[in-house]
């Protein structure tokens, strides 16, 4: 996969470009990060991007023709998926970012300051995402949460694929609760079960953990679901009961 961004301050998103699982997925050669400064487009000697907005107010506006100009310049096959992060988009969810991870361009735009010219997003934009209910102030870090997103789940990036299996949204569940030594922290212990070496027992107790744990924090994930009796009786049992 090819991933192109396209920001004002490329420096925000590099240097988390160059650690951990992201490293390695570009090591390996799943994906291809090319972060671009939008004013290597503009065409003006002071390199502006940005403009006033038309009818007034606050805030500036980022200009249309560096944005066409970069993406026509990106997307040389015209298939790329160019994608608007914006508070206006649709949620990020785990299968948009699985959806996402099978495609082979994408080109991101981060806006800045008020957005972008509304002829962007009529004319080239074809996705728009947002990351949650709330505004940034500017879409580099945005851009980020989603390759970092898509990044984890392409084949190689995990030590381990299961471990991304399991994780919370990949099953409608959340995750199970994690252990690790010692065995008694402070009198706190780990659940016997663990300790039991009994995988069919251990697979079963997570399983039961993922749907109380989803039930208590994310109700509204089990709507997705269709639970069996069993997994409806677990659910009606009183905590201190089980
Ligand atoms: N005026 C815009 C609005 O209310 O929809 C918000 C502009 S915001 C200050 C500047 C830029 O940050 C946006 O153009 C977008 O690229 C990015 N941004 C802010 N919040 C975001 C979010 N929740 N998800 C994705 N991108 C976001």
């Amino acid at each position: 996969m090819k991933l192109d961004v396209l920001a004002l301050f490329p420096e925000i998103i590099i240097p988390a470009l160059q650690t951990g699982i992201l490293k390695r997925i570009q090591d390996i050669g799943g994906l291809t990060i090319n972060v671009y400064n939008l004013r290597d487009w503009a065409t003006d000697r002071h390199k502006s991007v940005d403009d006033y907005p038309y009818g007034g107010g606050a805030g500036m506006i980022l200009k249309p023709e560096p944005l066409f100009a970069a993406v026509k310049t990106l997307n040389t096959t015209s298939d790329a998926n160019v994608v608007f992060l914006t508070p206006q988009g649709s949620p990020l969810t785990q299968s948009l970012v699985e959806a996402m991870s099978l495609e082979t361009h994408i080109i991101l735009i981060c806006g800045r300051y008020k957005g972008i010219d509304e002829r962007v997003r009529q004319q080239i934009v074809t996705t728009e995402i947002s990351i949650g209910d709330y505004v940034l102030s500017g879409g580099e870090i945005a851009a980020l949460v989603l390759i970092d997103a898509i990044g984890r789940v392409l084949p190689g990036a995990l030590g381990d694929f299961e471990s991304a299996h399991e994780d919370s949204f990949s099953q409608d569940l959340l995750d199970h609760p994690h252990y690790t030594r010692p065995a008694v922290y402070e009198g706190m212990e780990v659940p016997q079960v663990l300790l039991s070496g009994h995988h069919e027992n251990i697979k079963k107790w997570r399983q039961v953990e993922a749907l109380k744990r989803t039930a208590q924090c994310r109700p509204d994930l089990l709507q997705n679901l269709e639970l069996s009796d069993e997994e409806l009786n677990i659910l009606n049992t009183p905590k201190n009961g089980s």
